[in-house]
């Protein structure tokens, strides 16, 4: 086989597991291979410039980077919905439908109204060729960079698909895939997202398509447009799309009658919360795409089709009682404890509360009757209180000033919602949290012991930070409660075996604020060991590829604090990784070192990500912007003229990709 049909047959390879996986969801080789196979078409693609094709899959890990996103026209407008909210609304509904078509048989199809951000696509030959928001339906944002990297849009169709078409459907996050979005951010110290929805739409906005690549985004497709497509109902277009490679839920109905359509509509207000993803309604389509056309379009919506909104999932309850939760940062969250309500299936006890302005904006109240409501957070959110419950005797909510864990007095910094308790050395809440994170999973991921040991140890005296924990005896573990002769020896052992655990997870272990585990990855390649990073200035971290000013001003802070350096020092001597292992420095060298690099544009050879990587491997660094210290600009094809100019003003000299792989080659 030659070179150019080992690169055909590795994408279509590809191409098909991907379906397999993302759109069927029944993937037939484990994550290894299938990351094995996408490295082999990399490298060939990489050495082979001449067969790029803008569908191969290896464009799925994004890259790209995209200013201002195009505004463009739809070329066939993307309409509303007219809601309903009864049975007798969807009967009214029918009653027009016929008095406009006469007396002929009308079928419905029912489909789930998808919460996300409403998504047009141009498949021109099998390919995508344009993904398209639809802003004000008119014209919308070309964002065709970040949907490409959305796994289960096909990037070449499959099976009998006509030429030209547009396909509608709804960019959506699950709410597992949300949930894990959030778990990592409140890991890095960062605000969880609001809801998917939002999450969703505000993706597709990015700029860099590699950060969109990492979220969990799906594509929900429901509506083809276009001429001579030979369909000839909505349940045949679901069909027909599925049969091209477009994920189409199955959940989809064809209905004879309202009464049909009420049957399935009060079957999926019940059951959508056992759903992966979140649904606001079902939508009411006119089966026959010749009926459609006789029924046509109000100023805003179909005549032919109809959203049935479910009830919003809301609660009133009373407010017992307003706690406040210190988490490992020192960070302040209120939250309502409630009388115990049924909500979206589940018991709901707790609401979160935010922050002080958002008790203040609500003005909640101890006692007050409030709404509480359930989107795809992690905990329900109060969203209104209802005033005419209101006792009499009612005093407004004041936040408190001191922490509940320590009593120290609670500080709020200019432009922060959250407050703190600055004690962070002394609150035991915080002390006892930063334990429980440096032995979880993702960190030290110390075997034999949780949550509760830490409380429990802290609390008989034994540990006060987590260096301490190597020091714990098996006779010291013993005699705590709950404990046998066996779990003290896997807890002592856990924490010996923990001293393998590589410098990067070392680094997320210790709990600097807004150092999540990729944070923690970039710092440890570009400074190799924990030293290198400690001497390093907040100018030097901002130079940091994705390292910004918040993320560097905490690492120095950290790092300035005496007690941090103490407790370093003893983690050292206990053996613990705080540099990088020989193999990790292995595929890395001193070439570049001292130079400062500023990859814009787009490259043939290497993706931005590759060439970035191999710039930190060969000790360069990678800087987001130009500035008089830049060493040079690798620039690609379509670098900003802006850019150019800056360089050119600065004396920074500007360098191919071909000259970069020779300096690198030298
Ligand atoms: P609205 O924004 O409330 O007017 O509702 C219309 C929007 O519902 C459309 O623009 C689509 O983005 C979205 N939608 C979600 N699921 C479907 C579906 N199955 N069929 C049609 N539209 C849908
Ligand atoms: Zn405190």
């Amino acid at each position: 086989m030659d070179i150019q049909q080992k690169i055909i047959a590795l994408r279509e390879e590809l191409n098909e597991h991907n379906y397999k996986y993302y759109v069927l969801d029944q993937p037939s080789i484990s994550d290894y291979e299938f990351d094995m196979k996408l490295k082999e078409l990399q490298q060939l693609e990489a050495q082979h410039p001449e067969f790029y094709d803008p569908a191969s899959p290896t464009i799925r890990v994004g890259g790209m980077v995209t200013k201002n996103f195009d505004t463009v026209a739809h070329e066939h407008r993307m309409y509303s919905l007219d809601n309903s909210y009864s049975k007798e609304d969807l009967e009214d509904w029918e009653k027009r439908i016929q008095r406009i078509l006469g007396d002929v048989e009308v079928e419905f199809t029912c489909e789930l109204k998808y919460d996300g951000a409403s998504i047009s696509l141009t498949y021109e030959e099998g390919k995508l060729v344009r993904a398209v928001t639809r802003g004000d339906g008119f014209q919308g944002d070309d964002v065709t960079t970040n949907i490409k990297t959305i796994r289960s849009v096909p990037l070449q169709l499959k099976g009998d698909y006509p030429p030209k078409f547009d396909i509608r459907g709804e960019i959506i996050l699950t709410l597992e895939g949300f949930a894990k979005m959030n778990q990592e951010r409140l890991e890095a110290g960062e605000d969880p997202y609001m809801n998917p929805r939002n999450t969703a739409s505000g993706s597709l906005k990015l700029q860099d398509s590699a950060l969109v690549a990492q979220r969990p985004l799906e594509c929900l497709l429901y509506s083809i447009t276009g001429s001579n497509l030979g369909i000839s109902s909505q349940f045949e277009v679901l069909e027909k799309a599925r049969s091209w490679g477009f994920k189409v839920p199955t959940v989809a109905k064809l209905c004879k009658s309202t009464a049909e359509v009420m049957q399935f509509v009060e079957h999926w207000d019940t059951n959508r919360h056992h759903l992966p993803y979140e649904t606001d309604g079902v939508v009411v389509k006119v089966n026959s795409i010749q009926q459609q056309e006789e029924l046509g379009y109000t100023a805003k919506s179909p005549r032919w089709a109809m959203a049935y909104k479910f009830q919003a999932e809301q609660a009133s309850t009373v407010l017992n009682e307003i706690t406040y939760q210190v988490g490992r940062t020192g960070a302040i969250t209120p939250v309502a404890n409630l009388q115990p309500v049924l909500l979206a299936g589940t018991t709901v006890k707790r609401a979160s509360l935010h922050n002080a302005d958002q008790i203040a904006k609500l003005d909640v109240r101890v006692g007050d009757t409030v709404f509480v409501e359930k989107g795809g957070e992690i905990i329900p959110k109060i969203i209104a209180v209802d005033f005419t419950k209101r006792p009499a005797d009612s005093k407004p909510t004041e936040y408190i000033t001191h922490c509940p864990e320590c009593a120290t007095e609670l500080i709020r910094k200019e432009g922060e919602a959250q407050h703190f308790c600055p004690n962070d050395t002394g609150c035991p809440t915080q002390i006892t949290g930063r334990i429980q994170h440096f032995i979880s999973r993702k960190a030290m991921d110390i075997e034999g012991m949780g949550s509760e040991t830490v409380e429990l140890l802290f609390k008989q005296g034994l540990i006060a930070n987590y260096a301490d924990l190597y020091t714990l005896t098996k006779e010291q573990v013993v005699p705590l409660e709950r404990m046998a002769d066996k779990s003290a020896e896997n807890l002592v052992n856990g924490v010996a075996a923990s001293k393998a655990i590589p410098f990067e997870r070392v680094l997320f272990a210790l709990g600097i604020r807004y150092v999540g585990e990729t944070v923690a990855k970039k710092l440890a390649k570009a400074y190799k060991n924990i030293d290198a990073l400690m001497a390093a200035s907040q100018e030097e971290l901002v130079a940091v590829d994705e390292i910004g000013e918040r993320i560097a001003e905490s690492v120095v802070n950290f790092f300035s604090e005496p007690t941090n350096l103490e407790i370093i020092d003893r983690l050292k001597s206990y053996g613990l990784q705080f540099s990088l292992s020989e193999e990790q420095l292995e595929n890395q060298t001193d070439k570049l070192k001292g130079q400062i690099f500023v990859v814009s544009g787009v490259f043939e050879t290497v993706s931005r990500d590759e060439l970035k990587k191999l710039i930190e491997d060969n000790g360069g660094k990678v800087a987001s912007s130009i500035s008089s210290k830049t060493s040079f600009v690798v620039a690609g094809d379509s670098m900003g003229p802006s850019k150019r100019i800056k360089a050119e003003s600065l004396g920074v000299p500007i360098i191919s990709e071909q000259e970069f792989l020779q300096k690198l080659h030298a």
